[in-house]
């Protein structure tokens, strides 16, 4: 199964080609960019209110002036604790009815920002603070829709909002400022959505590259480590291959906590006539078979964690399990179950006089005992359980192959 996914997932990454990454996943991580830094955007309106307020001290409706004033603040912190409770929400980029909540603020806002003229638009051509703030008034508005440029809909209702308030203005001042700032505001609305929507696509634009480098990166290091299980494991079986379990067996000597260490060579009896007799397709169907089978029987006293990792296809019917925490008489139990594991092996489709077992040897791996050494006096043992009849189980004790202890077939 772990395979199967293994080489799916390198095919995936080789046919991936150019990463694919969705408009509406550009929208939602735009959105996430726009939340981080609003409060940023926020204090930043602070120095044109203030410019503003400074210059309404020296016109004459300073009083009307700075109630906008305050009204536009207290609408910017209302915007901020908004935004808050959006980020704060599971998924911020799709909490609605907050997201409706700072839309309307938007508009407030935009209806401010317009307002802020109204004591100063009579005088504007004889004042040069109500310019000012004139000025001011029109940079805010247009470095607002800038800000906001990557929400469509904030756009909208911000400008909205301002424009429903200034052009009535301009239109009952006509008499005293003629028709020009009329048309300069009914001529601010196109310009500023069109403005708004070059910033929106530039923004999308980078945030898709972001997003695409991403998914690769992603890709690369689904397919590295996909190649790398596969440079680990034996194509047939699925276990370990013989260069990962020596890795691995390294590794784990040096581990004190998982002393002490036995190791199991098992090798299958009679392979040659099985396949020579039924092909080598059920020859290989043993093999898979026998995997299973081992790794089953392992487990519990597999390595901590590793999965199958301490069962491993040594060679061509050979197969290999270090046990971890493991003394080596409870490794012979192990050995035994393993045998009579294999010996009562079937699959559906094997011929009905087939035998298939197993010879095994038995080996504790002593610190200081070099891996090819330990694995050789477990071969020794696999080779006296050969001679006495295969089908067995024998030991291999410290001093030399004389505890040999074969179990009779069949048992
Ligand atoms: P013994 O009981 O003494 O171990 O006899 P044996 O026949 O098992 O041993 P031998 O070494 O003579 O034969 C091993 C056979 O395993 C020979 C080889 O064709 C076969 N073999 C090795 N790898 C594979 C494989 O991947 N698939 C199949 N079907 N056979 C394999
Ligand atoms: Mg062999
Ligand atoms: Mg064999």
């Amino acid at each position: 199964m772990e395979m199967l996914a293994a080489s799916r997932s390198i095919k995936a990454a080789q046919g991936a080609g150019p990463a694919t990454v969705s408009d509406a996943d550009v929208a939602r991580l735009s959105r996430l960019h726009f939340l981080e830094n609003i409060t940023h955007y926020q204090v930043t309106n602070i120095v044109p209110l203030g410019l503003i307020g400074l210059c309404g001290a020296y016109l004459p409706g300073a009083r009307l002036l700075t109630l906008f004033l305050v009204l536009n603040a207290a609408t910017l912190v209302a915007m901020n604790l908004v935004s808050r409770a959006i980020r704060r929400g599971k998924h911020p980029a799709q909490s609605i009815s907050w997201w409706r909540m700072y839309e309307a603020l938007a508009m407030l806002s935009g209806v401010l920002w317009s307002a802020c003229m109204l004591p100063v638009i009579d005088t504007l051509g004889r004042n040069i603070a109500s310019m000012f703030v004139c000025v001011v008034i029109i940079v805010s508005i247009a470095v607002t829709c800038m800000v906001v440029a990557t929400e469509r809909r904030l756009v909208g209702y911000f400008l909205f909002g301002a424009l429903v308030c200034l052009i009535p203005q301009t239109i009952l001042h006509m008499a005293e400022i003629g028709p020009i700032p009329l048309v300069a505001t009914l001529g601010l609305g196109p310009a500023l959505i069109g403005l708004a929507s070059a910033v929106r696509n530039q923004n999308h634009l980078m945030v898709r590259t972001q997003l695409e480098k991403q998914h690769l990166a992603n890709s690369l290091s689904d397919a590295l480590a996909a190649a790398e299980y596969l440079a680990s494991r034996d194509s047939l079986t699925g276990l370990y291959n013989r260069r990962a379990f020596e890795e691995l067996a390294l590794e784990v000597r040096d581990d004190d906590a998982l002393a002490p260490l036995t190791l199991i060579l098992i090798d299958l009896d009679h392979f040659k006539a099985i396949n020579d007799r039924f092909g080598h397709g059920i020859g290989d169907a043993v093999l898979v078979k026998a995997a299973e089978v081992i790794a089953r029987h392992a487990g519990p006293h597999d390595l901590v964690g590793r999965g199958d990792g301490a069962v491993a296809r040594w060679g061509g019917e050979e197969f290999i399990v270090l046990l971890g925490n493991c003394p080596v008489e409870r490794a012979v139990q192990v050995a035994h179950d393993l045998r009579r594991g294999l010996a009562a092996m079937r699959g559906l489709d094997w011929p009905e006089d087939m035998i298939a077992t197993g010879s095994l040897g038995v080996a504790s791996w002593d610190r200081g005992l070099a891996l090819h050494a330990c694995i050789s006096r477990a071969d020794e043992a696999m080779y006296r359980a050969k001679q006495a009849g295969r089908n067995r189980v024998s030991v291999h004790g410290n001093a030399g192959i004389d505890d040999l202890a074969a179990t009779p077939a069949g048992q």
